[in-house]
């Protein structure tokens, strides 16, 4: 076992391992699986296309938003020093923190409804799928697989959530992945959590943009208790302290509050359950959660962050006309389905719609809105 991790965590050692046989994990350089399975995701080209998805704010709007790829680096920083306090496998909570949003579309969430919407009648458009489609096949990398071939734990991490449908359809490529959902198993506490820290991220620095971005009033976030609640500890040291420093220290006590609880509610449902293996994991119930007071805070914060930034008149008049561009796209390639990159061209000329989502869902927003403008 490996020095420093809980009987609970994800063994490196123990991984369930990868599809395509690889020569046998070379230990003079040091990494076990999961470390390679994060570099392999660091390396890759969705990736990198990261840095020009949006999150909320469109790439283009300022350069001080977070994009999808900072976004992907908070919620690693923040799940690793949750994994850290609770002696998960930190490595294989970074790996899939930083893999989690690989299948993201340009445009944010309007340009995955509008290609969910160009998808109905094909299976639909789920983003986490996709980011497994990304990692499994979409990737070249490798001489004789597609994808990064990355271990069982990693995938499992990726693939959060999928729909009954697309657990049938896709059962063959899915394998052992797909027993998770047919037997109501949970995935890994290092699944578990990644999921977690990408909302704690999300939750607090949409805030910060949103204030910065001028939709979000400071003083209204007052009506949610999470904030109030920091706002009036932090007042209690620093009196005056106003605006941007004010903001960020508040931001700063909500992330530790949040932290804080996760840890000491998941140790106490850790010591409640005992699980002894990742296998006593998957057969428990959710052991990484917050307490109940401050899951409802969460809720309500989300809720407002829904209502006053997420609905806001601005936000969804530049994603709407985003997502007529994706819609146009959809079109456009179906109906000259040779001007598609090679890698993505069609096979099978029955189902070109896959082939154009892939080629779609890995656009970045400039790169979508130049094609938009060339092609219209
Ligand atoms: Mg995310």
């Amino acid at each position: 076992m490996t020095l420093g991790l809980a009987a609970y965590s994800a063994h490196p050692e123990a991984s369930r391992g990868r599809v395509h046989a690889e020569p046998i994990e070379p230990s003079k350089s040091g990494r076990n699986p999961f470390q390679r399975d994060r570099d392999r995701i660091l390396h890759c080209a969705a990736f990198r296309r990261l840095e020009y998805k949006t999150q909320v704010f469109l790439n283009h709007e300022g350069d001080n938003f977070r994009t999808r790829l900072t976004h992907s680096l908070e919620v690693a920083q923040i799940g690793r020093a949750i994994a850290r306090r609770l002696q998960l496998n930190e490595d294989l909570v970074e790996a899939i923190a930083l893999a989690h949003d690989v299948g993201h579309t340009p445009f944010g969430h309007a340009g995955q409804d509008a290609l969910n919407i160009c998808m109905k009648g094909f299976d639909g458009f789920e983003h986490n799928l996709q980011s497994l489609w990304v990692v499994d096949e979409l990737e070249e990398r490798y001489p004789t697989f597609n994808g990064l071939n990355l271990s069982f734990e990693t995938r499992e991490g990726i693939l959060k959530h999928i729909s009954r449908k697309n657990i049938q359809i896709h059962r063959e490529w899915l394998g052992p992945l797909a027993k998770r959902f047919d037997d109501g198993l949970q995935p890994s506490l290092e699944a578990q959590l990644a999921n977690i820290a990408d909302e704690v991220a999300y939750s607090n620095h949409d805030i910060d943009d949103g204030v910065r971005s001028g939709l979000l009033e400071l003083d209204a976030l007052n009506d949610t208790e999470l904030w109030n609640s920091r706002r009036l500890f932090v007042l209690q040291m620093y009196p005056n302290l106003e605006g941007r420093r004010l903001r960020h220290e508040v931001i700063r006590h909500m992330i530790h509050l949040l932290v804080d609880d996760l840890v000491n509610q998941s140790k106490k449902l850790i010591t409640d359950h005992q699980p002894q293996s990742i296998e006593d994991v998957r057969n428990s119930p959710p052991l990484i959660a917050f307490s109940e007071p401050i899951r409802r805070q969460v809720m309500e914060l989300k809720s407002f962050l829904f209502k006053n930034l997420y609905r806001h008149p601005r936000v969804i008049g530049v994603t709407q006309e985003a997502a007529l561009q994706i819609e146009f796209l959809f079109e456009y390639f179906l109906t000259h389905t040779n001007e598609i990159p090679a890698h993505f061209r069609i096979q099978d000329l029955d189902h070109p719609q896959r082939r154009i989502a892939h080629y779609i869902a890995g656009m970045t927003d400039r790169f979508a809105r130049k094609e938009f403008l060339r092609l219209r």
